[in-house]
């Protein structure tokens, strides 16, 4: 899949079916796009997530990532196809927005990749007493123990916006028991 969208941008480039802002050009909009992917891929998420929990996508396809619980990294990849096609596809954005090639590489490999850690189920990576780095994203993990919480991550805060934050206390998780029993006995 990864490969089909960067084929299918570079197709679509050397076509001229698209335009690109090289950097030699644009540098200031290259570094403008460095700090705005993790604001679209947060808000992609977000939204493509919800969709991915509608009744019929969740049953058919959003459910084989879910079968992972606890999860670990091969969990992060764990994606039915038709999912993988919908997770993936923030960098169209770039057929529509200008951007250096360079940013589109960057924005598939972070795509593609950046789930494997963030299901890697710790947290941080010590030397010792010292942290090195963040790893496992805890509000995601929440969404697998969960599941109608957390459909985003905290880089853009859609959740606490839309009321889908669970932040892993007791009185969250009784809010989310109270608000499911209400949808239950609705008719
Ligand atoms: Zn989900
Ligand atoms: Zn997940």
């Amino acid at each position: 899949m990864w490969t089909s969208y960067e084929v299918l941008y570079l197709y679509a480039m050397a076509n001229e079916w698209i335009s690109i802002a090289p950097f030699s050009a644009h540098p200031l909009q290259f570094f403008a796009w460095i700090l705005c992917l993790p604001l679209i891929r947060g808000t992609h998420f977000y939204f493509i997530h919800r969709l991915l929990h509608h009744h019929f996508l969740y049953k058919h396809v959003h459910i084989t990532h879910h079968r992972n619980v606890n999860t670990g990294p091969w969990s992060g990849i764990s994606m039915h196809p038709i999912e993988n096609l919908i997770y993936q596809s923030s960098p169209l954005v770039h057929f529509i927005i200008p951007t250096d090639p360079v940013i589109v590489i960057i924005h598939l490999v972070l795509v593609t990749l950046n789930p494997a850690f963030t299901h890697s189920g710790f947290e941080k990576i010590l030397n010792k007493d010292t942290k090195i780095l963040d790893s496992a994203d805890f509000h995601h993990q929440l969404h697998h123990k969960y599941f109608d919480c957390n459909y985003g991550n905290m880089d853009v805060p859609l959740d606490v916006w839309f009321g889908t934050h669970h932040d892993g206390t007791d009185e969250a998780t009784q809010k989310l028991r109270m608000k499911k029993r209400r949808s239950v006995a609705q008719p």
